[in-house]
């Protein structure tokens, strides 16, 4: 450990050095929010600034994706740095764009931040030659999973498998050889604090469209077929089999309405919804499909409709490294104190972080500088410091800790991590998931 604190005040020098820069860039990505697979502005700042610390970066991946590799020229394990490019929308934020309603109400923009300040500390020449092994600082485009009309058009374009960033990061073989992922999230919590998190849950997506028959609402609703009723009866259904769901398996399933009927004389002939089947595990993810399934079709069927159900794959259920979050946890103490960690318990929430999880050991940091409800027009950066400089050198003293040593710590987190998908069978997984079905309930 000794040997390594020189090595770790180098790298934090060099971000204290670029502090301004760094936290103005993530103030610029702030000020200009650009939802997934549209951020290419903020691809943009990215690239130039990695040019202007003598980086190379790789542009264009994933349509909007940028990566550039640190070599420290010894063999060893590869890290990736990740941080997130996207917004959401959400346009009654105060800084929503006024033309997009685009808005960084999960923070991400803090995310190229730390993730630029670790390329800075990691950059530095003494500092990567304490260190074997490779690092790579990527910005990942579109971690929420919003749009889905515009990203089924960029699929249909050939532009795009997935419907997320990382997905397609994988998809394209950016992280066939990385060993360890890395990224750190902002989170509204009231104490000041990095803590990596335990497990989220992940999803499968559906849009769903039930078709019927218009006729007069009033006077001859006899001769109609009701969507509307179908897709209520639909969402009953739904909820009536809450009770079949464990516990421990976190379900969540949230169904909206997107389009509920055209005039309000006519019954609805043509009405659409969207949802979200949330779960902690794989099976669990599965056993509720089936059950939504069940109750669409039901529901076609008391009302005389049809319903055409199509699948896509959300996300997997996240399952962080613990090993990994110890060492990250001792370099919080380190720099932050005792009272700055701790584990963020179980989320029900869901993020592409959870793909990589199944594939490598991967922490997932949250960093408390930020205020108000996540993806409501509450949300505010309240700490810059902590969510840029501090998370950034929090991250650049795990991987010191990873890969001084000839990356002994690194190598054993490797060895000791069960995978619980290779990239392959995940791909094949995720795939399985894809599927449209039309059902006739007449
Ligand atoms: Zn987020």
């Amino acid at each position: 450990m000794q040997n390594n604190s020189p090595t770790k005040s180098i790298a934090f020098t060099a971000i204290d050095e670029q502090a301004n820069a760094l936290i103005g860039l993530s103030k610029d990505v702030w000020d200009h929010p650009e939802s997934g697979f549209r951020e290419h502005r903020t691809a943009k700042l990215t690239s130039e600034f990695m040019r202007s610390i003598e980086l190379a970066p790789r542009e264009n991946i994933a349509i909007t994706g940028v990566v550039a590799k640190l070599d420290t020229g010894r063999p060893g394990p590869h890290i990736a740095v990740m941080g997130e490019l996207d917004s959401l929308i959400v346009p009654e934020h105060r800084n929503a764009d006024p033309d997009t309603g685009a808005a960084h109400v999960c923070g991400h923009n803090i995310q190229i931040g730390n993730m630029l300040a670790a390329a800075v500390g990691l950059s530095q020449p003494d500092v990567l030659s304490a260190l074997s092994g490779s690092i790579s600082f990527m910005a990942v485009p579109a971690e929420e999973y919003i749009e889905i009309e515009y990203r089924e058009q960029l699929r249909e374009s050939g532009e795009l498998e997935f419907l997320a960033g990382k997905q397609e990061f994988i998809r394209l073989g950016e992280l066939d050889d990385v060993d360890i992922s890395m990224l750190t999230h902002a989170s509204p919590t009231e104490s000041r604090t990095l803590q990596p998190g335990v497990s989220h849950n992940g999803m499968i997506a559906k849009t769903v469209r039930f078709i019927g028959r218009s006729a007069h609402a009033g006077g001859a609703p006899h001769l109609g077929i009701n969507a509307l009723n179908a897709a209520n009866l639909a969402m009953q259904g739904i909820a009536l089999l809450r009770e079949t769901f464990r516990d421990e398996d976190h379900i969540r399933i949230h169904p909206i309405i997107t389009r509920g009927g055209a005039a309000v004389s006519s019954v609805p002939a043509n009405v659409t919804m969207e949802m979200f089947i949330r779960a902690a595990n794989v099976e669990a993810m599965q056993d509720a499909e089936v059950k939504v399934d069940r109750a669409l079709k039901g529901a076609a069927m008391t009302i005389g409709a049809t319903v055409e159900i199509s699948t896509s794959p959300g996300y997997m259920p996240s399952l962080f490294d613990p090993a990994l979050g110890d060492l990250y946890e001792k370099s919080v103490v380190e720099l932050l104190g005792e009272s700055a960690t701790g584990r963020v318990p179980h989320r029900t929430s869901s993020t592409d972080m959870g793909d990589i999880s199944m594939m490598m050991p991967t922490l997932h940091a949250y960093a408390s500088g930020a205020s108000g409800r996540t993806h409501s027009d509450e949300f505010e950066i309240t700490d810059w410091q902590l969510d840029v400089i501090d998370a950034g050198k929090a991250m650049v003293s795990t991987v010191i800790d990873l890969l001084a040593n000839d990356g002994t710590s690194a190598k054993d987190i490797i060895a000791n991590f069960d995978a619980r998908l290779s990239q392959e069978k995940y791909l094949e997984t995720l795939r399985g998931f894809q599927r449209t079905e039309t059902w006739n309930g007449e």
